[in-house]
Parts: structure tokens; sequence; C-alpha cells
């Protein structure tokens, strides 16, 4: 079977990680027989500089002609002192809105050969963490009617939030089927004390948990949330939250694995058609030095098989790579604590080899 995949190479250290990924995959068609078919995208810096525009029409029309993306980074000095609409991070808003894609996927996985990297104590992480959290990507309070007005005592700013039904059981069930392929155990994360948006969220959730009996379904608030996720990591399998809450506790999360590098997120919509990327940005600081880690692309590319191909097989097969590259001790300088490091290509063949 052929799949059609979008290539948003980006700014900086993109473009070196994508291929990599890109090399990763070809390996996998080899292996399994399939055709991954590439078409390059401009987006970012690398559009603004080619046709003054971060999102040109050509990458909308094109990502939503594929049958899935994915993405590298955007962003770097060149284009800092531009104005907000004009920024290159302002062409991700516009690509996930143009895709519809109302979830963010971001595990968080401690590997038990980088436990030195975790900044918790080593007997908080002794039996390592693996946590999915799914992020409403689209809704609350980022999205909500706000402004600023004369109010009671002068000047005053608002935000608001708002839910609907149809947007928190959309989310929830796509949490509820993730939990029910990993571990069954799903934490929902709100605010229900004092918001109402929390309340009816947890309302739906509990409704919704009768459907899924195979998986524990618990509820959490969300400042209790923050300190288990340093107290306790391996209590968590699936967490389920809202945009903002969402945010801060994903990176929250991808802090205590240590190293940026590794993580890869998917943002997904009602159609098979995801958009894969790594957690980290553009890094300018190492851009065109052969010294990014590729391991986070690479382990976007494996999601992408997983959720949009539906290629088990094959996803599992790049995360045991990578598992076994790293059991080896083979690392990049980001992970490598001033000891031997190997280059982002070198680093790509040892995965392919591990094939
Ligand atoms: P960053 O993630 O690019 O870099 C932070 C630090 O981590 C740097 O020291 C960098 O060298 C290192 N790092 C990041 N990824 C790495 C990798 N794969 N291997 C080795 N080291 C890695 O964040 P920043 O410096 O705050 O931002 C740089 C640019 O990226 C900015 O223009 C920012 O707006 C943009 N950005 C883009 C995205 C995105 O495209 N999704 C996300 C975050 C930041």
């Amino acid at each position: 079977m052929t799949y059609k995949i979008g290539l948003l190479r980006g700014d900086g250290i993109g473009p070196e990680i994508v291929d990599s990924a890109v090399r990763v995959l070809e390996a996998i068609a080899t292996k399994y027989n399939h055709k991954f078919e590439f078409t390059p995208y401009l987006i970012g810096g690398a559009a603004l500089d080619a046709c003054g525009v971060p999102l040109p029409e050509e990458t909308v029309k094109g990502c939503l002609a594929s049958d899935s993306v994915l993405l590298g980074a955007v962003g770097g000095p060149k284009w800092d002192t531009l104005p907000g609409n004009m920024r290159p991070e302002k062409a991700l808003l516009g690509i996930r809105a143009a895709m519809e894609l109302f979830t963010n996927l971001r595990p968080a996985k401690l590997y038990p050969a980088l436990k030195g990297d975790c900044p918790l104590r080593e007997d908080i992480v002794a039996n390592g963490f693996d946590i999915m959290i799914v992020r409403e990507l689209t809704g609350g309070i980022y999205f909500g009617e706000r402004g600023t007005r004369e109010g009671k005592y002068g000047e005053e700013a608002y935000d608001t939030e708002s839910y609907s039904r149809m947007e928190i059981e959309r989310i929830a069930k796509v949490a509820f089927e993730t939990a029910r392929k990993r571990n069954k155990k799903l934490t929902s994360i709100d605010k229900a004390n004092v918001l109402d948006t929390s309340r009816l969220w947890r309302k739906i959730v509990h409704e919704m948990a009768a459907e899924y009996p195979d998986v524990e379904c618990l509820d959490m608030l969300v400042d209790n949330a923050a300190m288990q996720l340093v107290r306790n990591p391996a209590q968590f399998d699936v967490i389920v939250t809202s945009n903002m809450f969402g945010d801060i506790l994903s990176d929250e999360a991808s802090q205590i694995t240590g190293s940026i590098g590794m993580l890869p997120s998917a943002s997904l919509g009602n159609t098979t058609r995801g958009l894969y990327e790594p957690i980290h940005g553009s890094a300018p600081d190492i851009a065109g030095m052969n010294k990014a880690n590729p391991i986070a692309t690479i382990l976007s590319a494996a999601m992408m098989l997983l959720y949009s191909f539906n290629l088990v097989e094959e996803s599992e097969a790049i995360v045991g790579a990578v598992d076994r590259v790293l059991n080896a001790g083979y690392r990049t300088a980001d992970i490598a604590h001033g000891g031997e490091a190997l280059g982002t290509k070198e680093m790509t063949d040892k995965i392919i080899e591990m094939l």
C-alpha cells in the first residue's frame, strides 16, 4: 500500500531531523514492503523567506491532500522581530486549525537507560514511568471570548472558558480508547471544585466511563496533579485534560523525563490524518551542525505509523530499535553528559541498523 506523507521540514534543525525520520521510514518500507511517498512543503521561516508568509496556501492544500504530515520545527532569531501574525510560530496554529486537529497526544516516557537525565530523586523513578497526556487542543480558554475594558478598578482584561458537551465527549472518547490500548487507567484532570466547565467535563467523563468498564477512570484536581507528577509519576497511565491544563502539565511531564530531544507528539482530528512533530523547537544554536538528537522526530514517525496508518508492528519496530540503541549506550550530545556522542546522521544509522 502507498502512503502519502507531507513533510514540513521548517527551520533550524528541522530539515536534519525530518530527513533522519524519512530515512528510518524508508528502511521500514523496505523491510515491510510498504511505499511511502514524501512531498515537502514550506512552513515557518523557510516559507517567509521563499514567499513572504509563514504558511503558504499551497502548504495547507498539500497537507490536506496527504495521508499524514510530519513536521520538524519552526522559528529562529532571523524572524524574531517580525510582527505576531507574521511570526513562523503562527504557522503552527494555522496548520493545526486547517487540519482540524482537536487532540494532542504527548507521551512522556522515562527510558531506563536515561534515568540519570531525570531531575527527580532516584527512588521516585526507580521503576521509570510512561505517561500519555491527551490534551484538548482547539477549545477552552485559549479560544474563548477575551478583551480589555474599563472595570470596577480601572483597566482590566478578561479571558473566558467554555466547553461544549460535543468537545468534551470527543476528546474523552480518544482518551478512553487510548487507555484501552495501554494499561487501562485513565486520570481525568480538572478543577471541578471551582470551575463550571470542569464540572461539566467531570460529569461527561463519568457518563462515558460506563461504556468503558475495562478502563479504571479516576478524577484528579489540577493542582494535585501538578504535585503528583513529581511525587509519583509512575501512578499515571493516560491523562485527559483541557487545553490550558494540558499545556502546562505536558510541559511539566516532559521536563521530568530530562531529555527534550527524545519526546514525540501527535495531533489528531476526526480523520486518520494527523500532524506528527517533536515537542522541542528548532534549536538554532545547533542547526546545521549534525548535533541534533533525531529520536523525538523518529518516534513521531513511529506514532504516525500507529495512529494514522495502523501499522502496529512497524511502529513497534522503530520504538524497539530506539530502545536497543539507548541500551547499547549510544548517545547524542544532549544526553551524553560530556561523554562520547554520535552526530544526527550516525545516531540515525544506528537506529536503522537495529531495526
Ligand atoms: P528549543 O527546543 O529549540 O531549544 C531549547 C534547547 O534544547 C536548546 O539548547 C537546543 O539546542 C536544545 N534542543 C532542542 N531540541 C534538541 C534536539 N533535538 N537535540 C539536541 N538538543 C536540542 O527551544 P527554544 O530555544 O526556546 O526555541 C528556539 C526556536 O524554536 C524559537 O524560534 C522558538 O519559537 C521555536 N520553537 C518552535 C517550536 C515548534 O516548532 N513546535 C516549539 C518550541 C519553540
